[in-house]
């Protein structure tokens, strides 16, 4: 059984006295387009009614709606000027679309839109028994639901899978100095503190100040020689945004949603605020009326913002590789059962550095970092880390990311892991990444619609981690000053002394 799809365009008036008319020109229509395809398995039924042109569309190798609106098109050329008949609205009142599938799916799954869906001996088979709006398959809702179908049942392969990784480089083994997990102990000397909402940590003043001794390192090795300029960006990320990168998409379950309030009006909070002061607590149904559903977040990554920056303009080609930095914003992720310590957290301090220009410069920008990168962990912090080069399956699979050719070997992520001696032993126990470096090919450049006058963009970040490079440094070196590598003693200075509670 082929596709079918059943059609009714309205014209604007009765269209009995040119229906001969209309189906000798529908017959045309169809030669054509099997012509231009090479195809003949299109079959066209027609009837009418008043108004009404009733089409059945039967196709064997190709979507009957993607040849709609030609039609329509051709229809009121062809009948506009002659007989004044323009077509007014085209509905599908029954759509049945048949497709290739390369795999079968592995267990049942669920799509929306769809009345009934099955898997028709090689070829899987969708129904739409309500009728579809016009707009409903003008804005490719069709091919889409055909994509994700697909998509879904190629993620059923790759579940649970991760990511495939190839260490690049490690340094030599260290000999740690302990092997206890120091969030807890920082917690028991009085160094952190958890807040009040969840995997949110307040910073006391000795873990602070490590913390900013790891910022000043970058900037006086990395931003300042290589040329980073800061910026200062919005805390939150809009939907709008995040529909470019496919954040939305990808990590919907990981992000702080951020509502704002329906009114700044105080009279429309008085009831709010009337059963908040007699009851002392927060009464939430009265609150849910008042603030409007959530249409950003709290920032997940820094770079997307960055993005926006520059989004739609046109950039001189001798201003690259444009290089800039941002220390402003603070990562927000729901991480939930995964927490733990800083190295794992909710709210977390990152420096997200962001390079755009042409493939070659990125390659140069990133061999410099990862230089000045090696020059920090091995010469002042003294770790026992490596370099992995990581992607996931699901990429590595579907042809986005082909790791053998050489130029598409330049995309992809470097994580920075830190062997964590309370963890076990290095072979056994997972490596804390602290860090990572990305080029992402043209990917953000086009989704933010980012030109140069002839050069062709790529962009790419490194996000630094500064809770998980400290994690990584304290895991190795202890908690006592006097045990760690001169050149960060010295960076850091002494440690304040503890608060004293009675
Ligand atoms: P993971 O696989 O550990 O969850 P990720 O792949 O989600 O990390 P990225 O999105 O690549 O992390 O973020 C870049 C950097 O941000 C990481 O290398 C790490 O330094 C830091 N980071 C990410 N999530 C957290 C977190 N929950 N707590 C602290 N730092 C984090
Ligand atoms: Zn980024
Ligand atoms: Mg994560």
């Amino acid at each position: 059984m082929p596709s079918t799809l059943k059609a009714e365009f309205l014209f604007n008036k009765d269209i009995s006295a040119q229906i001969k008319e209309i189906k000798q020109f529908l017959d045309e229509f169809k030669t054509g387009l099997e012509k231009k395809h090479a195809q003949k398995d299109m079959k066209f039924t027609v009837s009418h009614e008043k108004d009404k042109l009733k089409l059945e569309i039967f196709y064997d190798t190709g979507f009957p709606h993607a040849v709609l609106f030609q039609l329509r098109n051709k229809l009121n050329q062809n009948f506009g000027k002659k007989h004044r008949l323009t077509v007014k609205k085209v509905v599908v009142s029954h759509y049945k679309l048949q497709f290739g599938l390369e795999k079968s799916p592995l267990h049942d799954f669920t799509i929306p839109y769809v009345d009934d869906f099955k898997l028709d001996e090689d070829k899987f088979e969708i129904t739409f028994s309500k009728p579809l709006e016009e707009s409903f398959v003008k804005k490719n809702f069709v091919n889409r639901i055909v994509r994700r179908i697909r998509e879904k049942i190629d993620q059923q392969y790759y579940a649970g899978k991760g990511e495939f990784a190839e260490i690049l480089w490690a340094s030599e083994k260290k000999e740690p100095i302990w092997n206890e997990d120091p969030s807890r102990v920082m917690v028991e000397k009085g160094w952190l503190q958890l807040g009040r909402t969840k995997g949110k940590w307040f910073f006391g003043p000795q873990i602070t100040k490590i913390i900013r001794a790891m910022e000043q390192i970058v900037k006086r090795e990395i931003i300042k020689p290589l040329g980073f300029q800061e910026v200062i960006e919005p805390h939150h990320e809009s939907f709008s945004t995040l529909l470019k990168t496919g954040h939305l998409e990808g990590v919907p379950m990981e992000v702080y949603y951020v509502c704002e309030p329906k009114t700044r009006n105080p009279e429309e909070w008085e009831t709010f605020i009337d059963y908040l002061k007699i009851s002392r607590e927060v009464p939430h149904e009265e609150l849910s009326k008042l603030l409007s559903p959530p249409n950003a977040i709290n920032c997940y990554v820094q770079c997307p913002n960055i993005y926006e920056f520059f989004s739609g303009k046109t950039i001189g080609d001798d201003q690259f590789p444009i290089l800039v930095y941002d220390r402003s914003a603070v990562s927000n992720r729901y991480e939930s059962g995964g927490r733990h310590g800083i190295e794992r957290m909710d709210e977390f301090h990152r420096m997200e550095l962001v390079y755009i220009g042409t493939m070659e410069q990125l390659v140069e920008v990133k061999d410099k970092i990862i230089e000045k990168y090696k020059y920090i962990f091995n010469d002042i912090l003294d770790l026992e880390w490596r370099m992995a080069w990581v992607t996931p399956f699901y990429l590595q699979h579907s042809g986005i990311l082909e790791l053998d050719d050489a130029k598409q070997r330049i995309k992809g992520t470097i994580d920075f892991e830190a062997y964590l001696p309370y963890r076990g032993t290095r072979e056994d126990s997972e490596w804390l990444e602290f860090q990572n470096l990305s080029i992402v090919g043209d990917k953000y450049t086009k989704a933010f619609n980012i030109k140069a006058q002839r050069l062709d963009l790529w962009s790419g970040c490194s996000g630094i981690g500064l809770e998980r490079w400290s994690v990584a440094f304290l895991a190795q070196k202890g908690l006592d000053p006097d045990n760690w590598p001169k050149k960060f003693r010295k960076e850091v200075g002494d440690l304040p002394k503890i608060f004293n509670f009675f």
